[in-house]
């Protein structure tokens, strides 16, 4: 271990012996307390020395027998440590292309943030590389949000979308102006590969004996028609509900940008739960769905770029998330901004009773008789997956139930969520 204090987080001293690692509420913490020696013996913790040469640099500076070991355990515990050569042998390869990995920098950093083992930052950065996603629909937002997550790391991005592609269709980060009138999935496929810091690294042969696909670790729904964005069919979303493969609703609609939900099959609301709520509170949606499906004409609908640009960057944020082992607050609500006031809010998307999916009667299960306080909370966390690590209070739901909650503030491997295969 080539122990080192996670440089994404600013250091400052509160008094004498308090440092603050930080600066917002989200990821700061203060440790103390720390003696000045101590403190100065930080900067030696950067990833360049092994803890013997550290011990060595303790007893120079007369630092107490074994006060090293316990200041690397403590700022270890305290999520503050990553290991310079750590991350396992995808974080090496990665390691060795460093052009690739300067491109990734500043995502690696925030990834230090939101890991606490020492070597999990480029663990799960590198890991994102042999991750595949699959985006339909490739217009404004989807075109983006493609080329996004392969920006971000994502080794397998996949577009499906029929059709060419239109001169509204084009957007900066998207499908570029030179590709109107080619067919819409390659120009996107296009625009991926552009994006993309490196290539992959190459799939492992599988044997023809092998037949278990992987699959996506996750699907996202971006469709350019904003009946399908607001109303979402959920026969659209049926295969992916059975084969329990996790997916993310995301679009514009009529001058509104939706993110959610992101539906984990079985566990958290979906696109049925969805309508199913609707109609219940509203008897007439039926008829009003029927009419807007119909009336599909071609037309442009209201969905201005910055909006639509605005959509594709949160939705990659919280599918970068989750593929990261996290549980984002998409899962279970809808995130809803619209112009002019750009207030975000969030609906719940609750799991409903009448819904096949299921996720109502799992929902009861896990929630009954207990409504969880905080203690619970954490011990409870990881219940539901395998692995569970540290993890932070700030990805909590508004408004939205307290399974919910708790799963997001589970963390699990990453892209290792499948329920029903
Ligand atoms: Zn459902």
């Amino acid at each position: 271990m080539h122990p080192m204090v996670k440089p994404a987080l600013r250091r400052g001293w509160r008094d004498l012996n308090t440092v603050q690692f930080g600066m917002t509420p989200a990821h700061a913490l203060t440790l103390g307390p720390m003696d000045t020696a101590t403190g100065s013996f930080l900067d030696l913790l950067d990833g360049t020395r092994g803890l013997g040469l550290l011990r060595e640099e303790g007893r120079r500076m007369d630092l107490p027998e074994g006060h090293v070991d316990l200041l690397v355990r403590r700022l270890s515990r305290a999520g503050l440590l990553d290991d310079s050569r750590g991350g396992g042998p995808d974080a090496d390869a990665l390691r060795d292309t460093p052009e690739v990995l300067d491109r990734l920098r500043p995502d690696l950093a925030s990834l230090a943030l939101t890991t606490s083992e020492p070597g999990d930052p480029l663990r799960r950065l590198a890991a994102r590389r042999s991750m595949r996603v699959q985006v339909r629909g490739a217009g404004r937002v989807g075109g983006v949000l493609a080329a996004l997550l392969s920006g971000a790391g994502v080794g397998g991005v996949e577009v499906r979308d029929v059709g060419r592609v239109e001169p509204w269709d084009v957007a900066p980060g998207g499908l570029p102006a030179e590709a109107v009138g080619d067919r819409r999935d390659e120009a996107a496929r296009g625009a991926v590969r552009r994006a993309a810091p490196g290539r992959p690294p190459r799939r492992t042969a599988r044997s023809p004996l092998d037949a278990s696909d992987p699959g996506f670790s996750l699907v996202v729904l971006a469709p350019r028609d904003d009946v399908a964005v607001y109303a979402p069919d959920p026969s659209a979303a049926e295969g992916l509900v059975s084969s329990g493969t996790p997916h993310l609703h995301v679009g514009v609609v009529e001058g509104t940008g939706v993110v959610g939900p992101l539906v984990l099959p079985g566990e958290t609301g979906c696109a049925g739960c969805l309508q199913q709520d609707r109609v219940d509170r509203d008897p007439t949606w039926p008829r009003l769905i029927a009419q807007w499906r119909s009336g599909r004409q071609r037309r442009v609908g209201a969905c201005d770029l910055a909006l639509a640009t605005t959509v594709a960057g949160l939705a990659a944020t919280h599918a970068l998330a989750f593929l990261d082992g996290r549980v984002p607050s998409s899962a279970g609500a809808r995130w809803e901004v619209s112009v002019p006031g750009l207030h975000w809010r969030a609906r719940p998307v609750w799991p409903h009773p009448a819904c096949p999916c299921g996720a109502a009667g799992r929902t009861e299960e896990k929630d009954e008789g207990r409504i969880p306080d905080k203690g619970s909370r954490e011990k409870g966390k990881g219940e539901h997956t395998p692995g569970a690590g540290g993890s932070h209070e700030t990805m909590a739901v508004q408004g939205s139930s307290e399974t919910v909650r708790r799963q997001a503030d589970t963390e699990r491997p990453a892209g290792t969520w499948r329920a029903h295969v």
